[in-house]
């Protein structure tokens, strides 16, 4: 059956970092300015055909990510936005969300942001302890983070978002508390904070098999998560996904979208898009999404059509992540059958571990939320 969204995003990547982190195996090139204006020119033409595409389709939130979106100069960032507003529909009040990093902006550069639209930011701030985020790769200070969270606040930004990370190479108990702490003090509308992966092919990998670092032990990983559900909560904010937590009325909309396997079109170099029926992702490099654009077709790299079956899996592994879990009565509407007829057998088996609950829906435990993806696994019927 089909599926008439009611609400549509759309993602921008924008593949540059001034240096890559140690622990990042995401798609991202350096800045350089020859790139950065080609990647411009192939965007702006991107976003004509896409809107042209979807121009009866209310698009309710924007996300620029990466990448490093603040690497690019300040006019070419605002533009971008610019393009998006005047060529897609939209609604009124539509979340325009961008990630930065600290040490990449003025306070002027914030300013103009505002002025261009955005409102929501989203700062890369990851840890406030100097010797951790030298150890990570970060190309900022924890003053720098402070400085920027600030200035961000002066310059009028109303919904700030600050992504934190856990479980770091060398990182106790105490360094994570301080940074919570203080990150709390800094009062933004949003934290995300995330457990360290380890991602293969990075060096921080190849530092850890080298045994010149190590991480730490599960027991200690498990207590930092803990404790943050612990000290956000008392500190006003809600825990409704997995890792993110957000003051009332600061959910990230752009997110929730993606839990609630919406549609979307993801725009730039190895964005991924979710429509009709199919997901798919646009070339990884600058410069085969650039030569696509320039024959005028969609720089699209794979394409995977989605059955019915595939989309429900999704609707549960996604939405598993909020901690409401899926109800009842949105699957029923999405696919014309229940829960419990799709999946009863395993529902039945994850409520008799413990690790999820049954009540007009399905969500995780709070014994369920430690090991998730091992219960997102469960509802995956195709290999
Ligand atoms: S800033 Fe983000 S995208 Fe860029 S290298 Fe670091 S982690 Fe990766």
């Amino acid at each position: 059956m089909t599926f008439e969204p009611v609400r549509a995003g759309v993602y921008v990547h924008v593949p540059f970092c001034l240096r890559k982190c140690l622990y990042c195996d995401f798609v991202s090139y350096p800045a350089l300015p020859d790139e950065m204006d080609a990647y411009f020119t192939a965007l702006i033409r991107e976003i004509e055909i896409v809107a042209a595409e979807l121009s009866n389709v209310p698009v309710t939130s924007v996300y620029l990510g990466g990448g490093t979106p603040s690497v690019l100069p300040i006019a070419t960032l605002c533009s971008i936005v610019g393009h998006i507003g005047s060529a897609f529909h939209l609604e009124p009040h539509a979340e325009i969300s961008v990630e930065i990093n600290p040490g990449t902006l003025q306070e002027t550069d914030l300013e103009a942001m505002v002025a261009a639209g955005i409102n929501r930011l989203s700062i890369g701030m990851q840890s406030l302890d100097d010797g951790l985020l030298k150890r990570l790769g970060r190309v900022h200070t924890a003053q720098e983070a402070v400085k920027c969270m600030r200035a961000a606040r002066a310059a009028g930004f109303a919904n700030i978002n600050i992504d934190l990370m856990f479980g770091l190479p060398g990182q106790s108990m105490n360094h994570f508390r301080q940074t919570l702490d203080c990150a709390i003090e800094l009062a933004p509308d949003h934290i995300s904070c995330y457990s360290l992966i380890v991602e293969p092919t990075t060096p921080l990998a190849k530092q850890l098999e080298e045994e010149r670092l190590s991480l730490p032990d599960e027991e200690t990983e498990l207590a930092m998560y803990e404790w943050a559900m612990a000290r956000l909560h008392d500190a006003g904010y809600n825990h409704y996904e997995i890792s993110s937590w957000a003051r009332p009325g600061y959910r990230c909309r752009h997110n929730e979208l993606y839990w609630r396997n919406g549609w979307y079109r993801g725009l730039g170099p190895a964005a991924h898009s979710h429509w009709d029926g199919q997901r798919w992702a646009n070339e990884p490099t600058v410069e085969a999404y650039c030569q696509a654009i320039d024959r005028g077709v969609l720089p699209v790299a794979e394409r995977f059509p989605l059955s019915a079956d595939d989309e429900m899996d999704e609707t549960m592994f996604m939405g598993l992540r909020l901690l409401e879990g899926v109800s009842e009565e949105t699957f029923r509407a999405r696919f014309g059958r229940g829960l419990k007829a799709t999946y009863g057998r395993e529902i039945e088996r994850l409520v008799r571990l413990g690790l999820v609950e049954y009540d007009h829906g399905v969500r995780l435990t709070r014994k369920g939320l430690f090991i998730a993806n091992q219960v997102f696994a469960a509802f995956l019927r195709s290999p």
